[in-house]
């Protein structure tokens, strides 16, 4: 049995009094490692340690933190493909995309490097004569970060590298089915010179490691990622010692296909938007409205190409879909497989592959009623419900008709429909004629609704949150 990867505390590798195994979801007999699994003790040392690095860390000033960041980049960009490899191997992404994902940490590490040195004020005449105000801009201090195993080094590096370029010091727990990718990440960041206690890992459950983030006195923000009940617990919580909090949750996300789509714009959008990651993507296109008269020439061909998608283990050449990344997850995907035959959908696909890894096949739930609970509740799987309706205004009705707004998608060739849609759908991203999943990273991210809490992450949007204003007068005499 091998040594468990260690937590980073204060510039040291050090263990915990416990640690979890690694599998990966592909063939759950391969132990991918032992890892450190932290507790309230490790999480306060490594906030104390934080504390204590973070002044001399915002007051050394951007071009060191844009140094540190660059490197950062540099090191992913150089290890991508065995970071994808790992990545692929714990979460069950096929490797293209596992490599993909590393290449965009690595984007952006190096866009927030730029940021670091971008960081500005304002300067404003008083309305006091000889009186100057400046509005500057501070960093919150030691941010707690919290996130899902769905995109274990994306998610982790949108939250990590403004939190760092902004000036804070941080304390970082990944979420316990892939912590590999993270491992990987922080010997990263330590390797590029972050400077002691600057940058924390604790590894660790939700209920251990994470509840001690979110009450821990010396943090004073908490970025989260992750599903909508422990968001809602956290923001709970994190008020009983008044911190900010940022909380990007769950999707339910529609796609409109009208009759006037290009057909082969619409299923490639809604296959790619749908089922690529397994689904497993917190903007995957989980409701498709389809208007009548498109409807079953739409389902046809999304069906064929949806039943020749090639499922098989992440690191396989020629998978497209890899394993639902846990037992319990796909037991829950089969319960929503079950459940959508007992509200009356038509299902094609759904099924337990079988074979050793967690295999399931996609489905669509066709003939679905928006009310459904498979219209409504987030299924995080390779599932997608397909809702018919007669006119754009119904649809654009549906979209709206969710607990959530992440994302929203419309294929359409009318000018005036894509128009109308992108300003009365209530959802934080639009996309015309492009996939619901699949975003840039030097615009905001985010959604409305039950889907995100708190300001937007991702580019300039990203300093809402990470950094808090404070303004200063001065009498000239
Ligand atoms: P989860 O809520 O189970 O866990 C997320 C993180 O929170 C993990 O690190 C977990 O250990 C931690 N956690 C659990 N309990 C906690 C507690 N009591 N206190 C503090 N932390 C706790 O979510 P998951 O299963 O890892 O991820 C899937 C969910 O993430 C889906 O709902 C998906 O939609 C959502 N997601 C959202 C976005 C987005 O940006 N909106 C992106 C990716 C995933």
């Amino acid at each position: 049995m091998t040594a468990p990867h260690l937590n980073l505390i204060a510039g040291q590798w050090v263990g915990a009094d416990h640690s979890t195994e690694n599998r990966n979801p592909s063939d759950p007999t391969d132990l991918i490692g032992l890892y450190a699994s932290g507790g309230a003790e490790d999480v306060a040392r490594a906030s104390a340690a934080a504390a204590s690095a973070q002044a001399a860390w915002f007051n050394g000033g951007p071009q060191v933190r844009a140094d540190v960041l660059d490197r950062i980049a540099a090191a992913i960009d150089a290890r991508a493909v065995e970071i994808g490899t790992m990545l692929a191997r714990e979460e069950g992404k096929i490797l293209p995309e596992a490599i993909a994902e590393t290449r965009r940490a690595a984007q952006i590490f190096r866009f927030y490097a730029g940021e670091a040195v971008r960081i500005s004020g304002e300067a404003l005449a008083s309305v006091r004569p000889n009186v100057d105000v400046e509005i500057l801009r501070e960093p919150l201090g030691v941010v707690g970060l919290i996130t899902p195993w769905n995109f274990p080094i994306a998610i982790p590096a949108w939250k990590i590298a403004p939190a760092l370029a902004y000036g804070n010091a941080v304390v970082f727990k990944p979420a316990d089915l892939t912590p590999g990718t993270a491992h990987l990440l922080a010997q990263i960041i330590h390797q590029a010179g972050c400077p002691a206690g600057v940058f924390n890992l604790v590894m660790g459950s939700g209920a251990q490691v994470g509840a001690a983030l979110v009450s821990d006195p010396l943090i004073s923000g908490i970025s989260f990622t992750g599903s909508v009940p422990t968001g809602r617990g956290i923001a709970r919580a994190a008020a009983e010692t008044m911190k900010k909090v940022q909380l990007e949750m769950g999707g339910k996300n529609p796609m409109v296909v009208l009759d006037d789509a290009d057909l082969p714009t619409a299923v490639a959008a809604c296959l790619n938007g749908a089922f690529f990651s397994t689904g497993q993507r917190c903007t995957a296109s989980s409701r498709l409205i389809v208007q009548a008269g498109i409807h079953d020439a739409f389902v046809a061909e999304l069906s064929r190409q949806m039943q020749a998608l090639r499922v098989g283990p992440a690191l396989a050449e020629g998978s497209q879909i890899g394993p639902v990344a846990s037992a319990a997850q796909l037991d829950s995907n089969l319960r929503y497989v079950a459940l959508a035959k007992d509200e009356g959908c038509d299902v094609i696909g759904g099924q337990a592959l079988g074979g050793v890894g967690y295999f399931q096949a996609p489905a669509l739930f066709i003939g679905a009623d928006n009310a459904m609970r498979v219209a409504q509740e987030e299924i995080f799987g390779p599932c997608a419900a397909v809702i018919k309706v007669d006119d754009f205004d119904q649809a654009l009705a549906v979209a709206n008709d969710s607990p959530f707004g992440l994302s929203a998608g419309i294929c359409t060739t009318s000018l005036r429909h894509a128009r109308a849609f992108k300003r009365g759908v209530k959802a934080g991203m639009v996309m015309v004629n492009l996939p619901t999943a699949g975003v840039d990273y030097h615009v905001p991210f985010g959604g409305t609704k039950g889907s995100s809490y708190g300001s937007r992450e991702q580019g300039r949007h990203a300093a809402e949150f990470y950094t808090t204003v404070k303004t200063s007068y001065s009498f000239a005499g």
